[in-house]
């Protein structure tokens, strides 16, 4: 077990580093290099999902080295530790779709009903292209199949917290990811 992350003290609830800061940040510039690559003469609208992308997706646009546009859109499917399974939308986008280069960022796949749910609604809007990235992903867990271009890191089926990602509100801020011990989880 790791008691500490880049010199700081671990924070007391988590159990153990899954993923340091160190590692996001390579990783992190490797795929802004892939999509600047991909996305070459294209006019990116970059779709981050609300709210656990917000980090990933800071960061992300900092190392994509074309013209982007930035918009958001919210959803919950989680209550807790858990994926109710039913998909709410609470925030539009404020942009139109059509016609555009939209690159939805997300935090983490799980069951896959959030952005299949997403692709499915956004699709209906005609965007000339749609593409995910997603910081993270647990294969493990789908319930349905989702096409992601760009996955950061596979992870084994844990609850994970940190660089956007929650429990109930809290560990957002930490720098790292990291797996809850299980008293913090309630
Ligand atoms: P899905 O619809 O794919 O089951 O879930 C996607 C959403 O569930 C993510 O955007 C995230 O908010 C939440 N989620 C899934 N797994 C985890 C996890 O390990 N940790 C945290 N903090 N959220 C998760």
């Amino acid at each position: 077990m790791r008691t500490e992350e880049g010199g700081a003290a671990l924070h007391p609830d988590v159990e153990r580093v899954l993923l340091s800061e160190a590692d996001i940040h390579a990783r992190v510039a490797e795929m802004g290099r892939q999509i600047t690559r991909d996305y070459a003469g294209k006019k990116l609208l970059v779709v981050g999902i609300l709210k656990g992308s917000v980090i990933f997706l800071s960061d992300l646009m900092r190392k994509i080295d074309l013209p982007c546009e930035i918009d958001f859109i919210c959803l919950k499917s989680y209550s807790g530790q858990s994926s109710t399974g039913v998909v709410q939308l609470l925030l539009d986008l404020r942009e139109s779709a059509e016609g555009r280069d939209l690159l939805l960022v997300e935090d983490i796949v799980d069951t896959g009903l959030t952005l299949n749910y997403l692709n499915q609604n956004l699709m209906t809007r005609k965007p000339k292209s749609l593409e995910i990235c997603s910081l993270l992903d647990k294969p493990d867990c789908r319930k349905v199949r989702v096409n992601a271009k760009y996955v950061g890191f596979k992870i084994p089926n844990e609850f994970v917290v940190g660089y956007g990602l929650d429990y109930n509100e809290k560990y957002r801020n930490l720098p790292y990811i990291g797996v809850l011990k299980t008293p913090a989880r309630g």
